[in-house]
């Protein structure tokens, strides 16, 4: 008798502990997120788990190196990579990180892609801008510059991962592919940890992967440029995608009429003027961000013919707010 009134409360016992257990057995994936200023703008990770600690440690891993990332590639940052790169522009090869390495030979290889309209060497024609202060450079500091701004004169040696930038007063400016190289970096380190959907973005440039836990695609705005800020033009859903959009609303100011913004044509060191903004759709990130620049500062002829050679996914805004959107991205563009 005795013995069996034990068995009977081991198995409430049992039972009572499955039972308390269940719910974090079965429990249901959920979002989370969180946003840090990181590489000059607001970096927002959300991810997909069943489990708020597993997310939160995973968020904090990937903010960890994007913070190690942006020390290394920082154009600002005095000790930065990228500046031992420009401080000896003309002088010697500078040895430098994997990443910093890869990432520039990647950015050459847009440049050549894109027959020069992006080019990693852009930076002494940057610097002359100030969009904060909304001063712009006089024609002949310009032109100053101009034969400086050549990614053909970038040298990288594989044998030792370094960089040298060939002439005197060159400097590498990697701004218009970091972020999105930075958001595959992140996607790639979180799918390692276990994390099986959700949406790195940094700023404009977003990478989406795996679906929501509803089962249904991740969804992505693509910005109305002379709207306020929630105005949308399009809403494209995406799974296991990259966005990148390029405006010339992100950094700017108005003179006489005249909007001068931060995506510069090699050529010239001024900005483009062909478009408002280009969103650019691929599963990579390094491709978004690079040719979205790219196709911007081509201007509207060179852009379409791109747009063919390569089948690239692409949604165009030109100045007058007339769009174009690819036939290849229209699918993914909600009620079109
Ligand atoms: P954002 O930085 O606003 O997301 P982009 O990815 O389009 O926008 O990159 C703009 C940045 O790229 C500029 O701030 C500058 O550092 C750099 N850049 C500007 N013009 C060019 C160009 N023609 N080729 C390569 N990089 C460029
Ligand atoms: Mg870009």
């Amino acid at each position: 008798m005795k013995s069996k009134l034990l068995t009977v409360s081991a198995i409430i016992a049992v039972l009572a502990i499955v039972l308390i257990l269940r719910p974090a057995l079965t429990a249901t994936p959920r979002i989370y997120k969180k946003s840090e200023i990181l590489m000059d703008t607001v970096i927002t990770l959300t991810v997909v788990s069943n489990s708020e600690k597993k997310a939160g440690e995973a968020i904090d891993t990937a903010f960890k190196y994007l913070r190690q990332y942006e020390k290394m590639l920082s154009f600002f940052d005095a000790s930065s990579e990228v500046s031992a790169i420009n401080k000896n522009a003309g002088i010697k090869p500078v040895k430098v990180s994997s990443d910093t390495y890869e990432l520039t030979k990647k950015a050459i290889e847009y440049a050549a892609l894109s027959g020069g309209a992006f080019d990693p060497a852009i930076g002494p024609a940057m610097v002359l801008w100030d969009f904060k202060n909304k001063k712009r450079p006089t024609i002949e500091e310009l032109k100053e510059v101009l034969p400086l701004l050549d990614f053909t004169h970038i040298a990288l040696n594989d044998n030792d991962s370094s960089v040298m930038l060939k002439d005197n007063g060159m400097l590498l400016d990697l701004g218009g592919i970091a972020k999105g190289y930075a958001a595959d970096k992140t996607v790639a380190l979180l799918k390692n940890i276990g994390i099986t959907a959700g949406i790195a973005a940094m700023a404009g440039d977003i990478r989406v992967w795996g679906q929501r836990p509803d089962g249904s695609p991740w969804r992505v705005g693509i910005r109305s440029p002379r709207g306020s800020n929630d105005d949308l033009a399009g809403v494209l859903s995406l799974k296991d995608m990259a966005v990148s959009t390029s405006g010339d609303y992100e950094r700017f100011f108005i003179e006489d009429g005249v909007r001068y913004h931060h995506l510069i044509v090699p050529s010239t060191g001024m900005p483009a003027r062909d478009f408002q903004s280009v969103t650019v759709v691929n599963p990579k990130g390094e491709v978004t961000d690079a040719l979205s620049t790219a196709v911007f500062v081509m201007g509207k002829e060179k852009a379409l013919r791109f747009l063919q050679k390569t089948n690239l996914m692409a949604y165009l805004i030109y100045s007058d707010g007339s769009t174009f959107i690819s036939e290849n991205l229209r699918a993914m563009l909600e009620d079109h």
